[in-house]
């Protein structure tokens, strides 16, 4: 029942880190809702198991199955993205440097420069699509270099490969924020970066219904170092969010499948609608980077950003008047949302970073759920109109 990586992505999703419970059969990992192990003699403990901070077995099935659709060794589980970023941040020293993408999630930014900049931490924002600008961002005392792709909300895409082999060659490593893709349609760890990060809030998770992070690699040492910073830090998720999450991962193939068909399909209809500027998605042959989204990821995901024609108030008409879609922050979910970034998700990043970075009053984002794709089509169709 066990899988092996040499199985498919789906035959992984479904099995890996998981078998029959071996005392009743059942073929769902349990939910092990316990915060102690008993022990057969002072320090003897069942397989690795004496309490749930250090360790439990739900967790580890998760840990282990998401490790395997990343195609990596060692996989731990957090409380949220945002508990997972600060893991891989507590690796550095103060007096160490960051080169750090600049459309990042804006809780990213808010750690990296509200948080961990005031204890020593040195960060260069770059915009990595410009490998020139990147390979310049670099210092004798960089030590990680930080990539999101795509982006959010400017769904940039970063050559992952050529960034990690710039931060290898200064003798950095890369962490990769891959929760837009989700582990289905990109795997950084075989591009060459060292650490891959997921917000499991979103596309993992798929349901809305829980908030959770996850950190794989494939080095043990890094592996270790970031092991004891979650026993010692202690942001662990709770037993039922894992069991959530696991069993999200066995859908996780086919909710991409449909979001990645659902997406094309709408980011096609709008860049022919006389209402919509422009359509940035990774898959459009106007986007950018588009060789490069081809190159590194096995589709283009779920998310879509648009310019409306007009200002806020066309932005404002579109979101009051959708029905299908729902006007709310957050992403990666089976029902379909969409937002307004200057006023919502990106409110908190500085008015002239957000001018930088196009983030205008009439940038509309949207993310495409698995619902029908004529009935999302009809509901964009009728709020433009
Ligand atoms: C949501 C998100 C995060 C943070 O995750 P939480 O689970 O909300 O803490 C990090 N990165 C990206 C790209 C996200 O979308």
């Amino acid at each position: 029942m066990n899988s092996n990586p040499s199985h498919g992505f789906g035959t992984r999703a479904i099995h890996a880190g998981q078998q029959p419970d071996p005392s009743t059969g059942a073929i769902c990992t349990p939910i092990y809702q316990t915060s102690t192990f008993v022990q057969k003699s002072p320090g003897v403990i069942v397989e690795e198991y004496d309490y749930s901070r250090a360790a439990n077995p739900t967790r580890k099935a998760f840990e282990d199955n998401i490790a395997s659709l990343e195609g990596a060794r060692h996989g731990l589980a957090f409380s949220s993205g945002v508990a997972a970023t600060g893991v891989v941040i507590h690796l550095l020293s103060a007096g160490d440097h960051v080169v750090l993408c600049d459309d990042v999630y804006g809780g990213t930014n808010r750690i990296f420069h509200r948080v961990f900049q005031q204890m020593g931490i040195e960060i260069t924002l770059v915009d990595m699509t410009d490998l020139d600008a990147t390979r310049a961002a670099f210092r004798p005392n960089t030590k990680l270099a930080w990539i999101e792709t795509p982006t959010n909300p400017m769904l940039k895409v970063v050559d992952i490969a050529a960034v990690a082999a710039i931060a290898k060659e200064r003798g950095a490593i890369t962490a990769v924020d891959n929760t837009f893709a989700s582990p289905y349609l990109q795997n950084p760890l075989s591009l060459g970066a060292d650490i891959v990060c997921h917000s499991t809030t979103k596309y993992i998770g798929g349901h809305s219904d829980a908030i959770g992070g996850v950190l794989v690699t494939n080095d043990d040492d890094l592996f270790k170092r970031m092991k004891f910073i979650q026993l010692s830090e202690g942001a662990v998720p709770g037993i039922q969010e894992c069991f959530l999450f696991l069993r999200s991962t066995k859908t996780l193939h086919v909710r991409m499948d449909r979001h990645c068909q659902n997406a094309m399909a709408i980011a096609r209809h709008l860049e022919q609608h006389p209402k919509v500027d422009k359509v940035i998605y990774p898959g459009l042959e106007s986007h950018p980077q588009h060789a490069i989204a081809k190159k590194q990821m096995r589709g283009f995901g779920g998310m879509i950003t648009i310019y409306l024609k007009g200002g806020l108030d066309e932005s404002r008409k579109m979101l009051e008047k959708v029905r299908i879609f729902a006007l709310a922050e957050s992403l990666g979910g089976v029902e379909s949302l969409i937002e307004h970034p200057a006023i919502m998700t990106h409110a908190s990043v500085p008015a002239e970073q957000r001018a930088k970075l196009g983030i205008a009053d009439n940038l509309v984002r949207l993310s495409v759920g698995i619902e029908d794709v004529q009935d999302l089509i009809a509901d964009l169709d009728q709020a433009l109109g």
